[in-house]
């Protein structure tokens, strides 16, 4: 399990996305440059709204980006051997059992697309007990 790689991979999916702030800006700059022609102060308004847009999708990317890593960051910490090792009265003889409320039905979930990730779930009480890497990480 390579965190650093995936967290690589996270980075570079949000740096594509801010890239494509580029058709924003580059749409805001041919209007700003028109609007500085003769009779063409019309464009000044599109090109002001082309600006804003690309802040938004960078700053959008950005705060996608914070979130991923900080979720990405809790799976990691939050893994079988952290609560192995956390809460050892709850995983006697190779065995885990739920810390809320005894269960030793434990199911495992997908987390979907880009979590890279799945959780291990009390079947009796609902509980998120910890996380594990999808294994073509
Ligand atoms: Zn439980």
């Amino acid at each position: 399990m390579n965190y650093d790689a995936v967290r690589t991979v996270i980075n570079n999916h949000f740096l594509l996305k801010k890239c494509m702030a580029v058709v924003p800006a580059g749409i805001g700059l041919i209007c700003m440059l028109g609007a500085a022609t003769p009779n063409s102060a019309g464009m000044v308004v599109p090109g002001l709204l082309a600006f804003a847009a690309c802040w938004y999708m960078i700053a959008t990317a950005t705060r996608q980006q914070e979130e991923c890593l900080a979720q990405f960051a809790n799976f990691e910490q939050k893994s079988s051997s952290w609560y192995r090792s956390t809460y050892p009265e709850f995983s006697k003889n190779g065995r885990v059992t739920c810390r809320h409320c005894g269960s030793h039905k434990i199911n495992v979930r997908g987390l979907g697309q880009n979590t890279f990730h799945r959780e291990h779930v009390c079947v009796e009480c609902g509980k998120t007990l910890y996380y594990s890497p999808e294994q073509n990480i």
